[in-house]
Parts: C-alpha cells; sequence; structure tokens
C-alpha cells in the first residue's frame, strides 16, 4: 500500500495565456474563444511584461506559457501576429520566453503540437516544455481537432525526447476516454520515456464541466475512479516520473496517499485561465491539503538540473534560482 510521500513537490507561476485563439474545437474547452469574440487575445508584450514582473515581485520562479494550438492556421490571427511585428507565433513566443528570463522566470511552454524545428527553436529558451496526451483514445470530444490525435501528440511528445527536453505529460479523466484508453494512455507514456528519458511528470487531470461547451451537462470523474488512476499511473510509471495531481481541481489528500507526489504550479498572482472557476489555494492551504512537508521546485525537476538538460541561455538564471539539490532555493 503506498503512504504520503514524505514531501510534496510545487512549484509558484504566473500563467501567461499568451492566445487563446485555436484551430481546435475541443468539445470540453471553455479557454477558447473566435476571433472577433471580446474575449478573443493575443497578448502583446507589454502585456506579457506585466505579468513577469508581478511574478517576480511575488517570489515566482516559472512562467507558464500557455496557448490554443496553431493559432495561425484560424483566419485573422496571421493579421494580429503582424501587428506585433511576427509572422510566426513560435518566433512570438520564443522572444516573451527570453523576456522571462531576462526579468528573472524560467519559461514553460505549451504550445500544442510542435514539430521537429519549432520545438528546436523553443528548446534553449525553455526549463522544460509540456503536452498533455491527454488520450490514446479516439473520443467525439475531439472530433475535427487536428491536433488532438493520439498519433500526433505522440509525435511531439517524442521528438521532444530525441532534443532531450525535460518534458511535462499527463492525461484528463473524464473526457469520453474508457478505463483501457487511461491504462494504453499511461503504458504509451511510459514506453517513451524509457526510450528517451525526459519525461519529469505526469499530470492525472480531472475533466471539469464549463458552462456554454458541448460537455457542460457530462459529469465530472468520481474520487474513485481519480483515486484508481492515480494509483495505476504510480504503479506503471518508473520512479523518477512523478505523479501530479491538480489541487485547485481536486482535493488532493486522498490522491497523494495513492501515489501522487507534486501538486503542480500554484499561482499568487494570475488566475487558472483554462479552469478560471477553480481558485488556486494558498501556500497555507496548500501546506494543509498536502498532509505532508512542502518543497518547492522549478519547473524543471531536480535531476535534471543535476544531468544538466538545459541550454547556457538559461544556465545563470536557472543557477541562481536552485539550491545545491536542484530544488528551489530558500532564501
Ligand atoms: S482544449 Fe486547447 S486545443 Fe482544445 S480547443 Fe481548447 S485551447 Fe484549443
Amino acid at each position: 500500500m503506498i503512504m504520503t510521500p514524505t514531501f510534496v513537490t510545487f512549484s509558484r507561476n504566473v500563467f501567461i495565456p499568451l492566445t487563446n485563439i485555436c484551430r481546435n474545437r475541443c468539445g470540453y474547452c471553455g479557454f477558447r474563444r473566435d476571433i472577433g469574440h471580446p474575449e478573443a487575445r493575443l497578448l502583446t508584450p507589454s502585456e506579457v511584461a506585466d505579468i513577469l514582473d508581478r511574478g517576480v515581485q511575488a517570489g515566482c520562479s516559472e512562467a507558464l506559457f500557455t496557448f490554443g494550438e496553431h493559432a495561425e492556421e484560424v483566419e485573422g490571427f496571421i493579421p494580429l501576429l503582424n501587428e506585433l511585428g511576427y509572422h510566426s507565433i513560435i518566433d512570438y513566443l520564443a522572444d516573451m520566453c527570453r523576456l522571462s528570463i531576462q526579468k528573472g522566470l524560467l519559461p514553460h511552454s505549451n504550445p500544442g503540437t510542435l514539430e521537429k524545428d519549432e520545438l528546436e527553436k523553443l528548446r534553449s529558451c525553455n526549463a522544460s516544455m509540456g503536452l498533455m496526451l491527454e488520450t490514446t483514445g479516439i473520443i467525439e470530444a475531439h472530433n475535427g481537432c487536428a491536433g488532438k490525435t493520439p498519433e500526433a501528440r505522440l509525435k511531439t511528445i517524442r521528438t521532444a525526447g530525441q532534443l532531450r527536453i525535460p518534458f511535462t505529460t499527463g492525461i484528463l479523466v473524464g473526457i469520453g476516454e474508457n478505463p483501457s484508453d487511461r491504462v494504453r494512455s499511461i503504458q504509451m507514456i511510459r514506453e517513451i520515456h524509457e526510450e528517451f528519458g525526459h519525461i519529469q511528470e505526469v499530470i492525472i487531470q480531472n475533466f471539469i464541466p464549463k458552462p456554454g461547451t458541448g460537455m457542460s451537462s457530462y459529469p465530472p470523474p468520481d474520487m474513485k475512479t481519480m483515486k484508481e488512476t492515480v494509483s495505476l499511473a504510480r504503479r506503471l510509471l518508473p520512479e523518477d516520473v512523478a505523479v501530479q495531481v491538480s489541487p485547485n481541481l481536486i482535493s488532493p489528500g486522498e490522491l497523494l496517499k495513492c501515489g501522487a507526489s507534486d501538486l503542480g504550479g500554484i499561482s499568487p498572482e494570475t488566475i487558472d485561465y483554462i479552469n478560471p472557476e477553480s481558485a488556486w489555494p494558498t501556500l497555507m492551504e496548500l501546506r494543509a491539503m498536502a498532509g505532508a512537508q512542502l518543497k518547492e521546485r522549478l519547473p524543471i525537476y531536480p535531476h535534471y538540473v543535476k544531468k544538466e538538460w538545459y541550454s547556457t541561455e538559461i544556465a545563470h538564471l536557472l543557477r541562481s534560482l536552485s539550491d545545491t539539490e536542484g530544488f528551489r532555493k530558500i532564501y
């Protein structure tokens, strides 16, 4: 039987939703907006700089860049990008990552599926990157979403491994997949990690229905399903891969007893733009939830810091933020 770990890790970040324009239309998504919608956004460099400054002031170590996927495929997006002086969202992201490094936050980007040249462009200016596998199942919620085929997502995760990018992935539970899809998804992640050794954490994230979406009336997964899935992940994944649960989406106490050991990034400054109805716990609340010692980490896990899986571009900042074990330095 797995017991609560001796310590539980987390990081402090600012959430930077660079754009919410997206080529996909996932049935559960409350984040995506059409061009022309009053809430459609492509953040400007000064808006990004403002969030970064607030993050530094609040003691964060990570800038989490999140996205709609391949927005440049959406008609009307390129002119918005051109107004900022860019032709490629990846080039724009790379520059915003460099701004983040300059200001003192380690970038972690989640721009969706990427080709090898795009990953290569982002590798040197990110401490780590991420892409949720979500599921290897073929589900209705992903109908017509080019970026949500399991093949496309597994290819990006594998390519990140070839490039030795410390990587975060995970599965979404309750989006229409079945239990055997969950087993298969975790097995696929394990197989890729066994080949490349770059998966630092696997998020087991519970679906939360969003008003106004195709899945607004779908029930979220119950605690029993979440406990079984976290236990399964802990059993199937190698020890050096952390299992993460999201403390703003589910009470983590029981899940920590099932093998989760990381509570992800919480933000003292920005909301979870993907799940805006779910407030981050404060540090004090997180401590109470953990039931064990809390240990702050960076967006790159300690073993990748020790192995020096980072570029010269972030080396100086990384060394200034990490302790001798590769966790967040406590001043
Ligand atoms: S979940 Fe992500 S990929 Fe799917 S529509 Fe929303 S922003 Fe796009």
